[in-house]
């Protein structure tokens, strides 16, 4: 047995199969990973829009290996020297006058906006929020809730009441769903899960607009498309509005579990002691990983990069598979990118690896590409000629047709 075999045995014995695993990989440096056999690959995925600075960023590294080695928790009974200075970057890059809840996944930042947004709402009876149909939000009870795609709910009813569901990039729909009892309306500026869809300015805008004139809440899941993914520190920024509140996770600490919430002076003050918590939430060393990923991606440019190196991709994309009548479309924004087939993309998502490219089938039909915001041109273009001679492997399988 290869050890990579090995590895996924004892994984199968062991760990529930709640996912599908494709490698074993031991090892990363930038947008480079090794597999336990000692291949190469290209992480154009960089383990789903976390690994922001790319593996093992040595300011990453070093950070947690300093606070590791003087303290890792004190639990929120005692103040620590880091969370304060982190929910000051994250505040002073958000909205004026906005302060920072911090606990451990997207999940769990998800949760405790629906409940802050609830609290806010509760004198005037109004609980329910509007989220968008094929938006991701999470897999506890009441992310799934908000999630707007059945069939992540299926066999977990009863699934937790009031979200309401309305059409992404569609602001007349999300007026309809509003009713008295509607306290917000959630949205992701680009919808991730859902096969990389940006919403367009005027929706954006719109909402913005629809909240104030209904005295309701903007709630925005920055989860995956924050952090500089976009090419912005939040995606909402590219729209040049501002929500109430919004959540992040993935890539605030580039590995390292942390989640947040940020609310504006709405709703900075609404939660008082007792009313929320989270028992790891903001923790020395989750809260140094992440300062350190802050001041990287500005000492080294990375949102000018993400905006310069995801126009790059999606030109080389668009160029290269153009000929691939299977190919519809290069859409997204910065390094959030999506190859839309007309066909399942799974097993293009195989042979990309097979060739030492690393990326995810997504919405069944899209070919997703996060690649670390530290990415270099050469990477770039030798991704695109990756997708350019998988799409030929794949259009040759089926014999000169279509595959
Ligand atoms: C991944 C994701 C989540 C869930 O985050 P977890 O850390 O897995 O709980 C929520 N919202 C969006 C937009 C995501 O992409």
């Amino acid at each position: 047995m290869s050890s990579s075999e090995q590895i996924v045995a004892l994984h199968k014995q062991y760990v529930m199969p709640t996912y599908a695993p494709g490698l074993v990989l031991v090892k990363g440096k930038g947008a480079k990973v090794w597999d336990a056999d000692g291949r190469e690959y290209l992480d154009f995925l960089s383990g789903i829009a976390v690994v922001g600075l790319g593996h093992c960023h040595p300011n990453v590294v070093k950070a947690i290996r300093r606070q590791a080695g003087q303290l890792m928790h004190v639990s929120n009974l005692y103040y620590n020297e880091n969370q304060p200075r982190l929910a000051e970057a994250l505040s002073t890059r958000a909205m004026n006058g906005s302060k920072c809840f911090f606990c451990n996944s997207g999940a769990e930042a998800n949760e405790g906006m629906f409940k802050l947004a609830r609290l806010w709402g509760h004198a005037q009876g109004k609980s329910e929020i509007v989220t968008m149909r094929n938006s991701f939000h999470g897999r506890t009870l009441a992310a799934l809730a908000a999630t707007g795609q059945t069939k992540y709910q299926k066999g977990f009813d009863p699934i937790p009441a009031g979200f309401t569901y309305a059409d992404f990039n569609d602001l007349a729909s999300v007026r309809a769903a509003i009713t008295d009892k509607t306290v917000a309306v959630l949205v992701e500026a680009v919808q991730g899960e859902g096969g990389i869809l940006p919403a367009t300015p005027e929706f954006m805008t719109g909402l913005r607009s629809l909240c104030n004139e209904k005295n309701i809440l903007l709630l925005c899941d920055e989860v995956q498309c924050g952090m500089g993914r976009t090419g912005h520190w939040f995606g909402f920024q590219a729209y040049g509005i501002e929500p109430d509140a919004f959540s992040l996770a993935k890539s605030l600490a580039n590995g390292f579990p942390i989640g947040a919430l940020i609310a504006g002076p709405k709703l900075s003050d609404v939660f008082q002691p007792g009313n929320h918590a989270s028992t790891f939430g903001g923790n020395p060393l989750a809260c140094a990983a992440a300062l350190a990923v802050i001041e990287t991606i500005t000492s080294e440019g990375l949102l000018e990069n993400a905006t310069k190196m995801g126009e790059l991709l999606a030109s080389l994309l668009a160029k290269k598979t153009r000929k691939f009548s299977f190919v519809k479309t290069v859409r997204g924004k910065g390094l959030m990118l999506g190859l839309v087939l007309d066909r399942p993309a799974k097993e293009l998502e195989v042979l990309l690896r097979e060739k030492g490219l690393i990326t995810i089938a997504t919405a069944d039909t899209v070919i997703r590409f996060l690649p670390p915001l530290c990415v270099k041109p050469a990477q770039v273009r030798k991704a695109a000629k990756i997708v350019a001679d998988a799409c030929a492997a794949w259009q040759q399988k089926t014999a000169g047709g279509s595959p």
